[in-house]
Order: C-alpha cells, then structure tokens, then sequence
C-alpha cells in the first residue's frame, strides 16, 4: 500500500468515527466527561492475602532487607514460597580502604544468604552485576524474564522505579527492568523464544509491590514480624556500622512512648495487571438460605 493511500484510509476511519458521535445542542451543557480508565474513581483491586509465592528483584544485598523484609518474614511464616534475586552483589559499599571489589562481593553475598535464611526465604540468586552499573536493557530484562518463565511466582516485589524523585540508578534501573520484564514480556511467549526451547512457558504476574514508592497505595502491617526483620537487617553486618539489635529495640521503644503504640507497616505502590474475577453470589445461592430457614406456614 502506497504512503498517501494509508493516509486517506486513515483521514477515512477518522471521519466515520467523528460521524458516530452525537453532537450536543446549541446551548446544551457538556455532558460529563468518564472518569480516565486507571483513574482513582475506578474501583481498587481487593486486597491481597499470602500468595503461594513470591519474587524478590532488587539492586542490592540489604536492599529487601530494609525496605520489604518484614512483609517476606509475614509470607514466609504463612507458608509462601519466597525467592530472592539480587541483580549487583554491591561490590561498591565500602569506605575500606583495604577492601577489593571482589572480597566485599563474596562478603555481601554471604550476608544476604544469611538474612534469606533468616527470613525463611527458598532460593537466593545473584545474576553478578557490577555495582553501580546496571543497564535496564534487553540483557537484564530477559535474565529476568527467564527467572519468571522458571519459578513462576504469583507476585513480584521490586523497587519503584518511576518515582520522580532522586533515585539510585541501580534502583532505578532495576525497577524499571522487572516491570518491562513483567509487563508484557514474561507473558508473551514469543518474546525471548529461547525460553521455550528450553520449555520454559510464558507466565503471568498479576501484582507488583513496588517498594521505596513515593506514593504509596498499599501497606502490609508487618508488626507481629518485626523483630525477625532486624535480625534479617543485623545479617548484614559490613553495612550497619555498629548498631546492635538492642539500638533498634531501643529506638522503637523510644518511638512507641512518642507517638503511642502504632502498627509497624511497610508501604508500597501496588501494580495490579489483572484483577482477579470479582466472587459475585449466584442468585439462587442468594435464595437457598432464606428458603431453608423460613418458618412453616402450616
Ligand atoms: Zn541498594
């Protein structure tokens, strides 16, 4: 088809779709406008209970720790399949002037698998990039995708990674990297054929928990495993300086006789892709217990 003959079929369609819409009277007030698909006056997704697993993706060692691990210990102790992916095994955090990218690596590494145990959490992967230098591009999206296409988890956590505000660009990287991954690519099965080759199907994610969020929509009350959430963050003993378990005591001691005994709560921007089908009643259901209970007339 020549370029100017798609253009005329398109000034076409353009015309008959203007022709199918009504035009207001002269004088007649606008009717109002639909609220915007995705806009807040759409119905939210239900809340979520404990998946049966779940996908942790983040920049770094102590990462998950800090910003989500409470909610992990919840799942964990509830029975979720929980695994962990750290993209970079931060071989950058250091102010030692003796320590080498590769001994803070190896020590970093063994503090997560220390924290995952901690947690209860199944597997611990790290794909090795170097600190500092991840790339959100189609090398990482497809690591991730294939991890999806194997374990094959209900929910993903990861970081936001389109907050406006200043972010690390692992962080960002990261975050950015594992929606694209989830949506559309881990999904289709034709993205990243290799994977099935290899008998790895396409899977769907449905939710997103998006930590470190500036606009939050979603919070999980982690208060009854708060103290495995430090012991998970003591794990990672070369990035906490010298604070002890009894610092942390202390300071939520100090907290609790400031503000009063509040839940301790984790938030995150929550990313539903496909809400699950809304349990509505069958209208006999509705009837069968009026008619079980009703009295006797007779
Ligand atoms: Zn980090």
């Amino acid at each position: 088809m020549t370029k100017s003959k798609f253009k005329g079929q398109v000034s076409s369609l353009r015309a008959n779709i203007g022709a199918r819409r009504p035009k207001p009277a002269p004088g007649a007030p606008s009717p109002a406008a639909a609220p915007p698909i995705g806009s807040a006056a759409q119905e939210g997704p239900p809340p979520l209970g404990t998946p049966k697993s779940a996908m942790v993706i983040m920049a770094h060692p102590d990462d998950a720790e800090f910003v989500l691990s409470g909610t992990v210990a919840k799942w964990c102790a509830e029975g979720a399949d929980v695994w962990y992916v750290l993209v970079t095994s931060g071989d950058k955090g250091t102010h030692d002037t003796e320590m080498t990218r590769e001994k803070l690596a190896a020590t970093r590494e063994a503090e997560q698998r220390a924290a995952c145990r901690v947690l209860g959490v199944k597997e611990c992967i790290f794909l090795g990039y170097p600190d500092g230098f991840t790339i959100d591009d189609l090398e990482l999206r497809g690591q991730v995708v294939r991890l999806l296409r194997l374990y094959r988890p209900e929910v993903v956590m990861t970081w936001d990674g389109f907050r406006g505000s200043f972010n690390h660009r692992d962080h960002r990287n990261v975050g950015v990297s594992v929606m694209d991954a989830v949506y559309p690519v881990v999904r289709d099965r034709l993205f990243y054929e290799r994977d099935e080759a290899d008998g790895l199907h396409s899977h769907q994610v449905n939710e997103v928990l998006l930590g470190g969020a500036a606009d939050p929509d979603y919070t999980v009350d982690v208060t009854a495993h708060w103290e495995t959430k430090i012991d998970a963050i003591l794990c990672h003993t070369s990035q906490i300086g010298n604070r002890t378990r009894e610092d942390f005591i202390k300071q939520r001691a100090e907290q609790v006789a400031k503000d009063g005994e509040k839940p301790i709560e984790e938030k995150f921007r929550r990313w539903s892709i496909r809400r699950p089908p809304r349990q509505e009643p069958k209208p006999e259901e509705v009837a069968a217990p009026e008619a079980a209970t009703a009295t006797p007339t007779s």
